[in-house]
């Protein structure tokens, strides 16, 4: 493993390409693969992420926001991109840039089509989006009638996939309400069959959904966070590897002695004679305040270093006492050990926090 001079994520591309086709390999063949590259590729940077898993054939991208797309489509990216969550005000930068709305209500549907008539298109396809049980987006179960006859007033636009997102697939205690959900988007994509006459293509996984809940598959499947190493499933997970390793270096080496105080707020007191180490990331880097005083640590020299006091904005501070050290060594924040969940943990978050957290500020290094 290479040794850095600066805070770097390090992404394995190695390991993203073994994650895709390990979820692959859970899949008929014939499924299709929606990359899920919003939030700047979960931190990994879509611009680099996205043209690598072009390559190895991934069938859709969905990201969050029109601007997400375009810069898949300034990176070169052709594969369709679905956008989850458009705003209609950037309609036609979206229609520009031949990116693909999710329609989850009604609202969404009449300023679409407006969009869509003014623009002469022609059958261009949009996503969907039923609302299932997770409450956030989509339309109602109730409201297939009403979409499908909207949709057959007109030829500018054409639903080419139904789709519901799951709420608690990772969680064996919500298996009922799981089942429920699946169930439901069943009776929607038969009534819509019904009614349109004919059947778009269908999903509702995510990646705890491709691992625990084969019969949720459908024709397509949306992943995100077991791309980049990560799956909600203690078992399943260690089939998985982590793509970003969070590095950094020590900048300086401090000793305190019993009284003094270290950084702002005198956050930290020493009880005793304490070696510091100063790193240069904070939390405008993406490790926020929340990892300070003794909850998150890092591993220098393979032994685990606390952070104490509180964390800057660029800087934060680990007890170093009796860990064999010096300035400019190497020290690992996540990446293998600890893995980027385990660190979010110690913060009480999660690791799509945690990873997508990660400012633009920090080089990104591939390997
Ligand atoms: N689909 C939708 C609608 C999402 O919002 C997300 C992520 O939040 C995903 C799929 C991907 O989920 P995961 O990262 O758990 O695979």
């Amino acid at each position: 493993m290479s040794k850095v001079a600066e805070t770097v994520l390090e992404v394995d591309l190695g390991a993203l390409r073994h994650n895709y086709e390990f979820l692959k390999s859970t899949l008929r063949p014939d499924t299709k693969f929606i990359a899920v590259v919003k939030a700047f590729a979960y931190g990994h940077d879509s611009r680099r992420i996205a043209p690598f898993l072009e390559k190895l054939g991934v069938d859709y991208f969905a990201v969050a926001y029109t601007s997400e797309g375009i810069e898949l489509r300034e990176a070169g990216i052709q594969t369709p991109v679905m956008v989850l969550h458009p705003q209609s005000v950037h309609f036609d930068d979206l229609a520009d840039h031949r990116l693909e709305p999710c329609i989850y209500s009604h609202r969404i549907l009449s300023l679409f089509l407006e969009t869509a008539k003014t623009r002469k298109m022609d059958a261009y396809p949009v996503h969907l989006k039923f609302n299932t049980g997770l409450n956030r987006l989509g339309f109602g179960e109730h409201e297939v009638e009403r979409v499908v006859t909207a949709l057959q007033e007109q030829t500018n636009i054409k639903a080419v996939s139904l789709f519901s997102h799951l709420a608690a697939s990772e969680d064996p205690d919500e298996e009922v309400f799981t089942r429920n959900q699946i169930a439901a988007f069943r009776r929607i994509a038969d009534n819509f069959e019904k009614l349109a006459g004919y059947r778009p293509l269908l999903h509702q996984s995510n990646t705890s959904g491709i691992l625990c809940h084969p019969d949720a598959r459908f024709d397509m499947v949306r992943s995100g966070i077991g791309l980049y190493g990560y799956g909600n499933d203690e078992i399943k997970d260690r089939l998985l590897r982590p793509v970003g390793s969070l590095k950094t270096v020590i900048s300086q080496i401090h000793q305190l002695e019993k009284g003094d105080s270290l950084g702002y707020n005198r956050g930290y007191i020493a009880e005793k004679t304490t070696m510091t180490a100063t790193l240069p990331l904070g939390h405008a880097d993406g490790i926020g305040r929340q990892y300070g005083k003794g909850k998150g640590h890092v591993s220098v020299n393979g032994q685990k270093a606390p952070i104490i006091g509180n964390v800057c904005m660029d800087m934060l501070m680990i007890d170093v006492t009796g860990i064999d050290c010096k300035e400019g060594d190497e020290v690992i924040v996540y990446g293998k050990n600890p893995t980027a969940e385990e660190f979010a943990a110690t913060a009480n978050t999660i690791s799509y926090e945690l990873i997508t957290g990660i400012s633009r500020r920090v080089k990104r290094v591939y390997i």
